[in-house]
């Protein structure tokens, strides 16, 4: 099937206001900072519990940085932390924030069978929403892993009853990426159901699609760079911008891999920590940010929003 005949681009057209503002989405990939992809070749999974964590005292202090600012946002919870850490899961909830899956164990998803990828979604999920109490609705793959060899998640996302997944970001990009995506917040037809896609930011420019949605975008360029970015979804385009982030990305103290990385993994990943948190101070009074549920204006699970009504997971629950 070609993209066309899978995306109905119109889902969404008309962006949820914040007073005058366009709303756009806040979204924070809950994970520690031995868990990113770059270190894989390094950090094996079994070596995790070793490592110091990091992560509750760093999406402690991005929830006081939202909390003054007045901002809720989605919170994409690895599963691995949730099952370590059921009280930060429960913390964020509290705290008015909505609950998503990050998956389980931070595996690529085109490295993954279907069968794994289904594995790891249950457990992340089932470890989520023990902690908290709430339904997890979203998803989003480790490193944006949902690329062209890979759509076949979205068919295990439909049938797990997921109603919006974040996982594809329409750019070039060495480890993920489909650069010819659709843009914006968009439905997408499978053969099983439907399913909202949130893609990562992006603007056009000379004919490309350049990211400006956060993470290594926001640490390493100039704030600039993402706040004419974002004004320019917002205004010239009408449309919300996806913002994310990890809580290690405001940690300069962070412990050193006691190995030797690459010139590019340690840019990317050490560079800029000290300006985070002052960059994301200022975005956050720039601009309007909510959770994904409200930038896609998820109302009550009735006929009349046919994703909610039809996803066996939202199917029961009181959305009054
Ligand atoms: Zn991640």
């Amino acid at each position: 099937m070609t993209q066309a005949a899978l995306i109905n681009d119109g889902a969404t057209a008309r962006p949820v206001m914040a007073g005058a503002r366009v709303l756009n989405a806040m979204t924070v990939d809950v994970e520690d900072y031995f868990q990113v992809s770059a270190f894989d070749d390094y950090v094996p999974r079994t070596s995790w519990s070793s490592f110091e964590s990091r992560v509750c005292r760093n999406t402690e202090r991005l929830l006081d940085i939202m909390d003054a600012a007045g901002t809720r946002g989605t919170f994409f919870v690895l599963g691995w932390v949730a099952e370590q850490y059921p009280d930060l899961v429960r913390t964020i909830s509290l705290a008015g924030h909505e609950l998503a899956s990050h998956g389980y164990a931070h595996r690529l998803v085109y490295e993954i069978t279907p069968e794994a990828f289904r594995e790891d979604l249950r457990r992340a999920r089932g470890a989520i929403e023990a902690a908290a109490g709430v339904p997890v609705l979203g998803y989003r793959a480790p490193s944006f892993s949902i690329t062209r060899d890979s759509l076949w998640a979205l068919d295990v996302l439909v049938e797990e009853g997921y109603v919006y997944d974040a996982s594809i970001y329409p750019i070039r990009h060495d480890r993920y990426g489909i650069p010819d995506w659709s843009r914006h917040p968009h439905v997408i037809s499978r053969r099983h159901g439907r399913i909202w896609e949130v893609p990562g930011s992006t603007v056009r420019l000379g004919g490309m699609n350049l990211p400006i949605g956060g993470g290594g975008y926001f640490r390493l360029l100039p704030y600039g760079w993402t706040n004419r970015g974002i004004d320019r979804l917002n205004a010239s385009e009408g449309r919300p911008a996806v913002f994310y982030l990890h809580p290690w990305e405001i940690d300069p103290e962070q412990p050193r891999l006691p190995v030797r990385l690459s010139a590019m993994t340690e840019f990317r990943h050490y560079r800029n920590l000290n300006k985070t948190e002052t960059r994301l101070r200022r975005l956050l009074k720039e601009f309007a940010f909510g959770p994904v549920s409200e930038v896609l204006n998820f109302g009550p699970a009735t006929p009349a929003n046919p994703i909610l009504w039809e996803s066996p997971k939202t199917k029961r629950l009181s959305w009054d």
